[in-house]
């Protein structure tokens, strides 16, 4: 049994074939998925498919690239807080995903596609709100970061003191070994995807990550493994992850597949 824990079963690109997407993923071995929100919007739908499809599940959030059209934080505290209360059967399972992102994107909706002094100010605003949520909810996080390390670790020192820290994922993974080190000392779990595949700097660092801290993910309908980088990404494809890493890290894939299973149901707590 395999668990895809970041794939956006929510977004435009999985309407038409949805169902046949999700039966793949089965067939493969991928019987629990975790769906992201990236806005209010498609977290509400994250929940929707949580509440109809047994094996998926929801987190709640927006994406650090939505930070610019947030008009009322505290509004927004209060939409996230009554999206995850309002869910059934306890199907939302993270706040996420959500973070910071100074990567600066060919298109974005920020002016002039430019990560400004403003920018980062309304994408940390718009974090610790989700940290002040998970914390309330006491939640796991699903954290989005992109050339945003040391302010990252800073909100989250600032909100929860060293052993009190919130368990959660960095998702896709990037930075270096230091980077590593201090995500791992604050009991964070590290999200491994497809662009192992071909991102040489990954491939390093994987084999620094415990395997106990390793959990698997997909990001579909984006990084797709090699050699098909320009297809959509399903769900399914976790299994590619698992041969690749079993490879890499000469570890049998069984072991790899049991472990990130067993490290993720601790995590978000799915039965
Ligand atoms: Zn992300
Ligand atoms: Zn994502």
């Amino acid at each position: 049994m395999l668990i895809d824990t970041h794939c956006h079963l929510n977004f435009q690109a999985f309407e038409p074939d949805l169902e046949a997407v999700i039966k793949r993923a089965q067939t493969a071995g991928v019987t629990k998925i975790i769906i992201p929100g990236s806005d209010l919007t498609n977290s509400q739908k994250a929940i929707e498919l949580a509440e109809k499809y047994a094996g998926i599940y929801a987190a709640v959030g927006i994406h650090p690239h939505h930070a610019i059209q947030i008009q009322n934080l505290e509004k927004t505290r209060q939409k996230l807080l009554h999206l995850c209360e309002s869910a059934l059967d306890r199907k939302v399972v993270a706040i996420g995903e959500c973070g910071l992102d100074y990567h600066e994107y060919q298109i974005t909706k920020y002016p002039e596609n430019k990560i400004t002094p403003k920018v980062k100010q309304l994408q940390k605003k718009l974090f610790k709100v989700h940290l002040q949520v998970a914390k309330k909810l006491k939640l796991p996080l699903i954290i989005h970061n992109r050339q945003a390390h040391d302010d990252i670790l800073k909100l989250l020192n600032s909100q929860f003191s060293i052993g009190q820290f919130p368990k959660g994922v960095f998702h896709c993974f990037s930075g270096n070994q230091a980077f590593l080190r201090q995500v791992l000392e604050r009991g964070f779990y590290v999200g491994i995807d497809a662009n192992i595949t071909y991102s040489h700097g990954l491939q390093g660092l994987a084999k620094k990550i415990p395997l106990e801290r390793l959990v698997l993910e997909t990001d579909a309908p984006f990084l797709t493994p090699q050699p098909n980088r320009s297809q959509r990404n399903e769900p399914k494809n976790v299994k590619i992850i698992v041969q690749y890493l079993a490879e890499l890290l000469n570890v049998s894939a069984e072991k790899i597949a049991q472990t990130t299973t067993i490290n993720a149901r601790r995590l978000f707590k799915l039965c």
